[in-house]
Parts: structure tokens; sequence; C-alpha cells
């Protein structure tokens, strides 16, 4: 068997055009521009790539991006007061504070300080209780983009067996969340677990959100199971020239692709569906905040 392979370049693609369609109607019918605020600081090279590409596609679908790049010495005084004016800024429906941040400064307070109605990355502690009790929340913009790719093939999740590789609390604790409300079975595997090998073997759907270069080799994978390789890793490719590097996820591609139903390849899988789920938060948070109808299918 040969898997399908779910294009999340494609799905990033059509979801950036609904969010495109969306912001016109919210332009014309209300006068209202959404507002995306990233806050950097520092620079850190993948995060300056990160916080441009993001820039880039918030003006393309017509919102407005403003973009606060300060000293990796900043304080933590300095950066909550920038928080507070955002918060307060009517012009601005979303926050994004780039992560990592500088070792003096607390992520936590920080991501908390913000509000969460403009928590677009769905990191704020009352976000994720609101996901954990079922109630609308914001919700964190990668599995955010893995629950859609798995709706859209898969149509009802209901019952299906699916193992998250991976517990942390921007990944794999919220993709288990949103499972779990569309009623899989969910298992969480992390470091500790025993048997990993038997433990994504019962799996209808496997999440990889583990950050270690094609750790799941295909006969670890239930045949017909949908694979979403969250992991990015980079690797140095000598093949390819002096000092040139390729990206490749936490599965191994070549022998899963030949056992699973369907499979999200990387690069081109979940990677663009993040910033895609962004925009479509900052639309859905602008909505909210205007008491007006949410665009349908952008959220969970
Ligand atoms: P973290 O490092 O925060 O978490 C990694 C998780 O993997 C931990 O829970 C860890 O377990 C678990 N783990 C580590 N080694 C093993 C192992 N041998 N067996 C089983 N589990 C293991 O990573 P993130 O969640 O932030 O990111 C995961 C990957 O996803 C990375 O490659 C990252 O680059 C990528 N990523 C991609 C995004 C995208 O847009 N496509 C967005 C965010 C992340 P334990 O808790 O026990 O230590």
């Amino acid at each position: 068997m040969t898997a399908t392979i779910i294009d999340g370049k494609e799905f990033a693609a059509r979801v950036r055009a609904q969010v495109g369609t969306h912001v016109a109607r919210l332009k014309a019918d209300h006068g209202i521009t959404p507002g995306l605020a990233v806050v950097l600081v520092g620079s850190d090279p993948a995060s300056e790539v990160y916080v441009r590409s993001k820039g880039k596609m918030t003006v393309e679908v017509g919102m407005k991006s403003v973009e606060h790049r300060l000293d990796a010495e900043t304080t933590e005084a300095d950066l909550l007061a920038l928080i507070a004016d955002l918060n307060a800024d009517p012009e601005i429906h979303g926050i994004l504070v780039q992560l990592p941040l500088p070792k003096h400064l607390n992520e936590d307070l920080v991501i908390n300080a913000i509000d969460p109605a403009k928590d677009v990355d769905g990191f704020h502690i009352s976000n994720v209780g609101l996901l954990g009790t079922g109630q609308k929340s914001m919700v964190p913009c990668t599995p955010l983009g893995c629950l859609m790719m798995l709706r859209d093939h898969h149509g009802s999740l209901s019952g299906m067996d699916a193992v998250i590789i991976g517990r942390s609390n921007i990944v794999g604790k919220p993709m288990a969340q949103l499972l779990l409300n569309d009623s899989c079975t969910v298992t969480i595997a992390h470091s500790r677990t025993k048997d990993l090998a038997d433990v994504v073997r019962r799996a209808d759907i496997v999440v990889a959100a583990v950050g270690r270069p094609e750790m799941v080799p295909g006969d670890w994978i239930k045949p017909g199971a949908t694979i979403i390789d969250v992991g990015i890793n980079r690797l140095d490719a000598p093949e390819k020239g002096e000092g040139k590097t390729r990206l490749v996820g936490d599965v191994d591609f070549a022998s899963c692709v030949e056992v699973a139903g369907a499979i999200t390849p990387v690069p081109g899988g979940v990677g663009p569906m993040t910033i895609a789920c962004l925009l479509a938060n900052t639309v859905t948070a602008c909505c909210r905040a205007n008491g007006l109808a949410e665009p349908e299918g952008l959220t969970a």
C-alpha cells in the first residue's frame, strides 16, 4: 500500500483564502480590519524567519500586521507594559509573543499577561482550561492545523484510536484534548513510555511531535493508519552541496508511506497549516470581539 499524501501546503492555501474572504467581508460590511501584533524579543534566527513569514501572510489576507522587535536585554516590566498597551488597543485582535523568550524573562508570566480573548496562540492558562473543559477557546495553532487535516481526511474521528507521541504544552497536550473532544480514544506517549512501538501499532491516528529525526519507522504503523508528522528537524545534506541541510519529520517517511493509509510530508505538511491557523485564530478573535458570526470551519 502507498499512503495518500495529505498536502498541507495546498490545504493551508485554502484556509488562507477562506480567511481572506472573511476579512474582506468584515471590512466591507462593518469597516473592521482584523489586526495581529507579533512581539519578538532578541534575534533568534529561526524566530526571525517565522516572524517575517507571519507578517507577510497576515498582510496577504488583508489584515493589519504590527511587529514589535525588542532588544534581547528588554526587561520583564517593559515587555509587560507593551502587552498591556496591545491588550488595550482596539485595532489589535490577536497578540503573539514569539517563543522562546530570552532566559531572563518568565514565559508563563508573559503569556498569561495577554488578554485571553487576544491570545491567538492559545497558550494562556484560561484558554488551556476552556479547551480542557470543552468550551469555546482560542486553540493552539499547530494542533488546530492537525485537527483540520484529520477532519478533512476522515470526516468523523469518533471512536478512532489516536496515539500522540509527545506531551508538550504547545503540541502534544492540546492535540490530545482536541482529539478527545472529537471522541477519539487517546493515548499520550512520551520519553518514559514503555514499549512505544506496541503502543503506536494500536493507533488508527498517529501524531508524532517529538523532535527526533525519523524516529518512527514503518513497522510501528498499523496498516492503513493516518500519520500526522509535526516534527521539524534539520539534518546535514552533503549530497546537496557543502553546508546544505534538509528538513525531515519525526517519522521515517520512506518506510511509513508504504504502510500508512495517509501521511503528512515534511516539509509541506503541518508547518504551513500552523501559520494559516494563526490567521484563522486572528479573524475568529476579531469576530468574537465585535460580537459577529465567526467563519465556519476555522476553529475547533
Ligand atoms: P518538546 O521538546 O517540547 O516535546 C517533545 C516531546 O517528545 C516530550 O513530551 C518528550 O517526552 C517526547 N519525547 C522525547 N523523546 C522521546 C522518545 N524517545 N520517545 C517518546 N517520546 C519522546 O517539543 P514540541 O512539542 O515543542 O515539538 C515537537 C516537534 O514538533 C519538534 O520537532 C518541533 O520542531 C516540531 N514543531 C513543529 C511545529 C510546526 O509548525 N510544524 C510547531 C511546533 C513544534 P518527555 O515529556 O518525557 O520529555
